[in-house]
């Protein structure tokens, strides 16, 4: 990706002087990443794999072995996080009981315990945006909770990510709320996620998204392919609980691969090239890789955005294997197959993202357009009582992956685009802070006529 590099520079030098351009980039932003720390995240993996294995069904009385010892560690480390801020986080445990009735992968009945970080919002407490990782790990059986599974990469770097992005934007103050959230139960079939989405929607948490962390140290393929730049954002084309209608609307008006996650994945994209121009993210039109799971599904089958934040080249020797060598070959997923510093640049990938949508006000709503047999597209949407700098107009042809032509239009509600034909692109809306930052884009969910 070094060949886009001065190009995107560029763009960013022409930006910051431009008050009107909503993508004027923000000195804190660089700050986060600059502070985003790869020895304290080394560490925290070191801690976490530490604890022999961090099997969902593993020992919960040890000071020293299984997920028992692990979850109280990591909340023991929030509320440090907490105290250095004076109180900024709001730390819990968030549990389910799950039998062997619940799923094939369940040896017993036990708790899956979620823990729970959140720093409330200044503005808009309810809204949240939610960085994720797992607490537990898996031996080659995953009903075996005895064997070693050190779990470094899958997903101690997921989980030591998360509670470094904690550290470092605990020292800001956000308008939306950010939870840190470390799931468990992933292995043995998502259960932290779904007790955690079904949590939220139950105390009706307006969730902007969820970035689940799952597997960002591992920068050499099993084909021997060494990579730490690339990094993957997997995302749903469209809500799986969409209705019926919905489903109709869209083969008529279009939005096949523009669903609130797929948006999400966007965002994500758009700032990473503008602010981190030496990582090489791959927007991935997917839901996960292929045939399995992680965390965010949970969350989407409740109808929020969320997407999967991972390494581009996996290393299957080190993924769900018993620590051994076979054949000259070493199995296992230990410390040693994790990169520190790509799990910083990922973590750091997250912190922008939670920073930027934190500080961002909320997404427009109701966003309509119509210019059906006209020359010109027309877009409304309803207006904030924010004191926000207004909204901005994204448009792409069908084919592309990212938004391309943008215009702002001013604290209004409806806007009229000149010369631009409704058919031969798609088009959002999004709401820009005065503070310059951006919502994530709103598709169209409905049309009007003149
Ligand atoms: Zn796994």
């Amino acid at each position: 990706m070094v060949k886009y590099l001065p190009f995107t520079l560029l763009l960013a030098f022409f930006l910051i002087p431009n008050q009107n351009s909503a993508q004027a980039t923000d000195p804190q932003i660089y700050k986060i990443i600059d502070s985003i720390s790869a020895d304290r995240i080394e560490s925290d993996i070191r801690k976490l794999a530490g604890f022999g294995t961090r099997n969902t069904f593993s020992d919960t009385v040890s000071q020293t072995r299984g997920i028992g010892a692990a979850r109280r560690w990591i909340k023991s480390e929030f509320e440090s996080i907490s105290k250095d801020c004076k109180a900024c986080l709001d730390v819990f445990y968030q549990k389910k009981l799950v039998t062997p009735e619940d799923g094939s992968r369940i040896p017993k009945e036990a708790y899956v315990v979620n823990v729970v970080a959140i720093q409330k919002g200044t503005k808009y407490p309810n809204r949240y945006i939610i960085m994720s990782g797992d607490i537990d790990s898996r031996a080659s059986n995953t009903m075996d909770f005895e064997t070693d599974a050190p779990g470094a990469n899958d997903n101690a770097s997921g989980m030591a990510g998360t509670i470094e992005a904690a550290r470092v934007l605990s020292n800001y103050k956000f308008e939306n709320s950010i939870v840190y959230l470390g799931l468990s139960g992933e292995e043995q079939g998502l259960f932290g996620g779904e007790g955690m989405a079904q949590y939220a929607k139950d105390k009706g948490w307006e969730i902007i998204g969820i970035l689940n962390n799952d597997m960002i140290g591992n920068i050499e393929g099993v084909d021997g392919i060494i990579d730490n730049r690339s990094f993957r954002i997997f995302s749903e084309p469209t809500p799986p609980n969409e209705t019926e209608q919905e489903r109709n609307m869209r083969r008529f008006y279009g939005g096949e691969v523009d669903g609130i996650s797929r948006q999400l994945a966007r965002y994500i994209h758009k700032q990473v090239e503008t602010y981190m121009p030496e990582m090489n993210p791959m927007m991935i039109y997917r839901l996960d890789r292929f045939g399995r799971g992680g965390h965010h599904r949970p969350f989407n089958d409740l109808g929020f955005a969320g997407v999967r934040i991972m390494e581009a080249h996996e290393n299957y020797n080190r993924q769900h294997q018993d620590i051994r060598t076979e054949d000259g070959v070493e199995y296992g997923d230990v410390v040693e197959g994790v990169n520190f510093k790509y799990a910083e640049k990922l973590t750091a990938v997250n912190a922008i993202n939670l920073a930027s949508l934190a500080w961002a006000p909320p997404a427009p709503t109701n966003v309509e357009i119509g210019g059906i047999v006209e020359a010109n597209v027309r877009l409304k949407w309803e207006k904030t009582k924010d004191d926000i700098a207004g909204y901005k107009i994204y448009w792409r042809d069908t084919t592309a992956p990212q938004w391309q032509y943008s215009r702002f239009v001013g604290n209004v509600s409806e806007f009229m685009l000149e010369g631009i034909v409704i058919d031969n692109y798609f088009f959002g809306v999004a709401a820009i802070g005065k503070n310059g930052h951006e919502s994530v884009v709103v598709f169209p969910s409905g049309t009007f006529r003149k």
